[in-house]
């Protein structure tokens, strides 16, 4: 993960005195010939000298080749759609529609379970695959991992209320990340409608529909009535076709995980399918954690021979639970699969230990910072609101996202809880030591707490919340920001 410079100069070729330079006109300052790089700015350095960098995470060789460049011969595959919007618009409301006629359901005469996502089948007969968790956070998070799932959302606005500020969030989002929407404007069986009036309003937001001076499809819906479903479903088929989204069914399968859980049958993963065929008794990988693919399910629960791209699949046989938006890749043997499982475990060490240290240091300097202002208070009153430092450790991702979810809304004009770090797994030494240099409190939610950590917190004078219930935690949280306000006169 390292290289010093003279190696980097040698393996591009390069004089190392030419090389040190070079660096030197790309702004690095005191060059020396045994200066050790990281890989990302070893990349950067070799990006310089017209070299790509590859970074070897152990399963460059298990990505299938890229698709070519003429795609048209490849098998249409079905849009995979985000439903986003302000709250209350009536996003669930429209998915519980949508689950309705979800193909599995249908099928098997069964009751669509939540595995992230869900098809639908078009009256045209293709498919529709629709993330099953609505709103932002969802979305913004599996991009956040690297995994751009999402081919098209729907941007719910409800037709009694037009654009609010969560519509114009999603519109940002959907922009930032390059996804083209398609509107659907909810309610439209409740009186006091004015589609007019969300059509003018989402122009002023850079969205235009048609008759707006844009292309931007607008249909009106209702969850409640199913009206406009059909065409909604419709538009959403007419934009993939002319996206023409297609992928190779062929190759070594690749994917994302939607998310991980644990069932009465065991550590289950629902996944997304983007390139290639999954079959039982195929051998992928996803992060740390590798599978010898058992049962492959759909969303009505029951057991299918083949998973296709853009197919929702449910996924047992981990070894340990994967992280919800982790890359899968098909491996070709076990073995391979824990050579790829064990390099990244061993290279996550490294590059866990470096941004400890960077956190810890950060820490040092910004308390050093808040020393010397509490000093020189006098002369310089702080302005803006004052952070209260959390870090949050939890059993498992989700607990960790809800708790950061909750603490972060929390706060007034004079202060308000500032989340350093989030993160699944028991305390440790490390977490209370960058606490103590943040003047920080660490949150345990829903773990057993290890009686040498509450030691060591209570001579690092650091305290230690500990809470198994969301809404406890967040009284706890507010009690201690109201501490910090400064007394009323
Ligand atoms: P979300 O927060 O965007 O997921 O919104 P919900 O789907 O939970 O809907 C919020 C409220 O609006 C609920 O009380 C729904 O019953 C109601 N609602 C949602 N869609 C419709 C609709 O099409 N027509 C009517 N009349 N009410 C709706």
């Amino acid at each position: 993960e390292f290289i010093s410079v003279s190696n980097l100069a040698d393996v591009i070729g390069v004089r190392p005195a030419n090389f040190v330079s070079r660096m030197e006109d790309m702004g690095f300052e005191d060059v020396h010939y045994d200066h050790v790089l990281d890989a990302e700015t070893a990349g950067l350095v070799a990006a310089e000298f017209n070299y790509e960098a590859i970074f070897d995470d152990g399963t460059a060789d298990l990505t299938a080749a890229p698709p070519p460049e003429d795609a048209s011969d490849l098998p249409t595959r079905p849009p995979v759609v985000t439903i986003m919007g302000h709250v209350d618009h009536g996003k669930t409301t429209i998915l519980d529609w949508l689950r309705k006629s979800s193909v599995a359901a249908g099928e098997h005469g069964g009751i669509t379970q939540h595995i992230g996502a869900f098809s639908v089948p078009m009256p045209s007969g293709k498919m529709i695959t629709f993330l099953d968790t609505p709103g932002h956070s969802a979305f913004l998070e599996m991009r956040r991992r690297g995994a751009d799932v999402t081919d098209i959302v729907v941007l719910v606005v409800a037709a009694d209320d037009s654009v609010k500020p969560q519509t114009i969030e999603a519109i940002k989002h959907a922009t930032q990340a390059n996804v083209p929407v398609i509107v659907a404007m909810s309610k439209i069986d409740k009186e006091g409608c004015n589609p007019d009036k969300v059509k003018q309003d989402l122009s002023v937001h850079g969205v235009h529909v048609e008759d707006y001076g844009g292309d931007v499809q607008a249909i009106g819906v209702s969850g409640k009535t199913g009206a406009g479903m059909i065409e909604l479903e419709e538009a959403i088929g007419a934009l993939s076709e002319m996206l023409d989204h297609r992928a190779d069914t062929e190759c070594n399968a690749e994917g994302w995980v939607l998310e991980a859980s644990t069932k009465s049958y065991g550590r289950v993963a629902s996944a997304l399918i983007r390139r290639g065929t999954l079959r039982p008794g195929d051998i992928i990988v996803a992060g740390t954690t590798w599978a010898r693919v058992r049962t492959l399910r759909n969303e009505a629960g029951v057991a299918i021979s083949e998973a296709t791209p853009g197919m929702p699949v449910e996924i047992d046989g981990w070894r340990d639970q994967p992280a919800a938006g982790t890359e899968i890749l098909q491996a070709p043997t076990e073995q391979r699969a824990k050579e790829a499982v064990d390099y990244r475990l061993e290279r996550s060490e490294t590059v866990k230990m470096g941004e400890d240290m960077a956190a810890i240091n950060e820490a040092r300097l910004e308390k050093r910072r808040l020393e010397k202002t509490d000093e020189e208070a006098d002369v310089s009153e702080p302005t803006g609101p004052k952070p209260v430092n959390f870090i949050i450790k939890a059993d498992v991702d989700g607990s960790a996202e809800a708790v950061l979810n909750s603490i972060a809304a929390i706060g007034t004009n004079e202060v308000y809880a500032n989340v350093l770090r989030s993160s699944v797994g028991p305390i440790s030494e490390f977490d209370i030591e960058h606490a103590a240099s943040a003047n920080g409190l660490v949150i345990s939610f829903n773990m057993p707490i290890d009686p040498n950590m509450s030691r060591i917190a209570e001579s690092e004078g650091v305290k230690i919340m500990d809470h198994n219930i969301i809404y406890k935690l967040i009284d706890e949280v507010k009690a201690v920001l109201s501490e910090q306000l400064p007394p009323t006169i």
